[in-house]
C-alpha cells in the first residue's frame, strides 16, 4: 500500500509538471514574433549609434534651423536604408527662424555677482548693454499695470512666482513631476477639450489670457522695460527653455531664463533693498517663411495597407544642448523599431507608419499639422503611440482616457510583462504629440517612462548624449515594436470613442 501511494503521488506530480510546461493550458502560446523582435533589437540594434550621431554630430535641432533640416534628411536616408516604403517629407512653413547668439547678465548693486542666463526662444536682442533696477511685477489683470506707470524705465523684470509667466503662454514645457510620474503639462499645452455643445466657451480663458499678455507687453514696451527674467526652476545651475513670445513671432520684450540660484539670490537681495543689474542679449532673426518638415516612412501592411498603426517622436529640440533626451531618444527608439521589424520581414497586416515631427517644443505643431493634412485618413489610424519622456524605461502605456480600447489593449500588452510593463494607465497628458490626435477621435497613446533625470536634462544645457541609457532605450524599442506589430495585426481597428456632435461655431 505504502509503495502504491508513493507511486500515485509521483504520477500526480509528473502530470502537473507536464501540464505546467504547456503554455496553451494557461493562455495562448507565446507569439514567435515576440521572441524574434526582442532578440533582433537586443542583438543588432543601431539605436545608440543613431542617438549619438543625432545628438553629437547633428546637434541641437531648433525648429526652423538648418540642423533640424539636416536631421530630417538624415532620418529619411536611414529609413530608406532600412528598406521602408513611401519615405517622404511633408512640408509646412513658419513665420521666422531664430538663432541664439549670446546672453549675459550680472548684479551690479548692492554687490557684483554674475548671473547665468539664456535668451528665451524668439527673444529680440537688447539695445546693447542695459543697466537698470530689478523689479518684481505682479499682474493678473490689466488694471494691475497702472501702479507701475513711470517706474519701469530700463527695468529688468523678474517674474513674480517660481515658474513665473510674465511672457505670453508657452508650450511644450512639462513642469517637474514626482519621480515615476509623467511630467505635468502647462495648461496651454493641454489637449483641446472635446467639443460639447454645453461647453461652448472652453477656450475663452486662454483667449482672455492672450489678450492680457498683449496689453501687458504693450505697456512694458511703452514704459521702456529692458528685459524680462524668468526662473528656470531647476537646481545646480540648470537652465530651462521655452519660446519668449507668440509662436515664431519675435517677442515684444527681450526675455531670458535665469538659473534657479540666480533667481532666488535676487529675490533675497530685494528683501534688503534695491537691486541693480545689467543685461545684454543678442540674437539673430531669420526672416521667413521657413520650411519645416514631418518625416514619414512606412512598413506597408500586407492585408490592409490603407490602415495604420502610427509610431511617433519629435525630431526638433531646444537648443541649449543637443536634445539627447528630448527627444533624440524617442526618435532613435522608433527608428530602431522600424529597422528591426523590417529586418525581420514580419509583414504586418496593416501599415506601420513612423513619423518624426517638427515643432513639438513650440506646441505640438508638427503633429497638429499632420492631423490637419491627413484629415481624410484619421479614421484609418488604429492607434498612435509616442515615446517622448527621455531615457527611462517604459513602465506602462498611457491610454489618454480611451477606455473603450482598454480591454483589447490589455490583451495586446499581456505578453509584455517580462519587459517590466505594468498595468495600463487611463491617464491623459497633453504635452506630447499623441495629444494632437486624441481630440480627433484617434486612440492616441504615449509611453509612460521612469523619469530618471528627465526633469533636469530636458530643455537644459545638460541634455546631452552622456545622460542616455542603452538598456532602457532598447527595452523601449522592444515594447514599442511588440505593441505596434500586435495592433497592426488585430482583426479590427481599435475601437474609438463615438465622435461628439459638431459644436456650434466650429
Ligand atoms: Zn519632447
Amino acid at each position: 500500500m505504502k509503495a502504491a501511494r508513493h507511486l500515485c503521488v509521483f504520477l500526480l506530480v509528473a502530470a502537473l509538471a507536464a501540464v505546467a510546461q504547456m503554455p496553451s493550458f494557461f493562455g495562448p502560446p507565446p507569439d514567435p514574433n515576440d521572441t524574434k523582435i526582442m532578440a533582433e533589437i537586443k542583438d543588432h540594434s543601431q539605436l545608440m549609434d543613431n542617438l549619438e550621431y543625432l545628438s553629437d554630430v547633428i546637434g541641437p535641432r531648433l525648429t526652423g534651423s538648418p540642423q533640424l533640416k539636416r536631421a530630417h534628411e538624415w532620418a529619411a536616408n536611414k529609413f530608406k536604408q532600412y528598406g521602408l516604403a513611401n519615405v517622404h517629407q511633408e512640408t509646412a512653413t513658419i513665420a521666422n527662424g531664430w538663432e541664439r547668439v549670446s546672453a549675459r547678465a550680472r548684479i551690479i548693486e548692492p554687490t557684483a555677482q554674475a548671473l547665468t542666463i539664456a535668451a528665451a526662444g524668439w527673444s529680440p536682442s537688447t539695445t546693447g548693454v542695459v543697466r537698470g533696477p530689478v523689479v518684481v511685477v505682479t499682474t493678473r489683470r490689466a488694471e494691475d499695470l497702472e501702479q507701475y506707470k513711470g517706474k519701469l524705465k530700463n527695468a529688468i523684470l523678474l517674474t513674480a512666482d517660481g515658474r513665473g509667466q510674465v511672457g505670453p503662454p508657452t508650450f511644450g514645457e512639462p513642469a517637474p513631476a514626482a519621480p515615476g510620474q509623467p511630467p505635468q503639462q502647462p495648461a496651454a499645452a493641454a489637449p483641446r477639450p472635446e467639443r460639447q455643445p454645453q461647453q461652448p466657451d472652453v477656450r475663452r480663458p486662454m483667449e482672455q489670457f492672450q489678450e492680457m499678455a498683449r496689453k501687458r507687453d504693450e505697456f512694458f514696451k511703452a514704459e521702456g522695460v529692458a528685459a524680462i527674467l524668468r526662473n528656470s526652476g531647476k537646481e545646480h545651475g540648470l537652465l530651462n527653455m521655452t519660446g519668449g513670445g507668440r509662436t515664431f513671432e519675435i517677442a515684444a520684450i527681450p526675455t531670458a531664463f535665469v538659473t534657479g540660484e540666480g533667481y532666488t539670490l535676487i529675490q533675497r537681495l530685494l528683501k534688503r533693498g534695491p537691486v541693480q543689474a545689467e543685461i545684454e542679449i543678442t540674437n539673430k532673426v531669420v526672416k521667413g517663411p521657413i520650411e519645416v518638415y514631418n518625416t514619414v516612412a512606412d512598413i506597408l501592411g500586407t492585408e490592409k495597407p490603407g490602415e495604420y498603426m502610427l509610431l511617433g517622436a519629435h525630431l526638433d529640440s531646444w537648443d541649449l544642448a543637443t536634445g539627447a533626451t528630448d527627444d533624440a531618444t524617442g526618435t532613435s527608439v522608433i527608428m530602431e523599431v522600424a529597422r528591426a521589424i523590417k529586418a525581420l520581414d514580419l509583414k504586418p497586416k496593416r501599415t506601420i507608419r513612423f513619423v518624426l515631427f517638427w515643432g513639438e517644443e513650440q506646441g505640438l505643431l508638427g503633429s497638429r499639422e499632420y492631423v490637419r493634412a491627413h484629415k481624410e485618413d484619421l479614421d484609418k489610424i488604429s492607434a498612435v503611440l509616442v515615446h517622448d519622456t527621455g531615457t527611462g524605461k517604459v513602465t506602462s502605456i498611457g491610454l489618454s482616457g480611451q477606455y473603450q480600447a482598454r480591454e483589447i489593449m490589455d490583451q495586446v500588452v499581456a505578453p509584455l510583462r517580462s519587459l517590466g510593463l505594468q498595468e495600463l494607465s487611463m491617464r491623459s497628458i497633453g504635452g506630447t504629440d499623441h495629444a494632437s490626435f486624441v481630440p480627433e477621435g484617434v486612440p492616441g497613446f504615449y509611453c509612460i517612462q521612469d523619469m530618471t533625470d528627465y526633469n533636469k536634462t530636458h530643455h537644459s544645457q545638460s541634455d546631452t548624449f552622456d545622460k542616455t541609457n542603452k538598456d532602457n532605450l532598447l527595452q523601449g524599442a522592444q515594447v514599442m515594436a511588440l505593441v505596434a506589430v500586435k495592433i497592426a495585426n488585430l482583426s479590427d481597428l481599435l475601437p474609438r470613442k463615438p465622435r461628439p456632435a459638431t459644436a456650434p461655431g466650429n
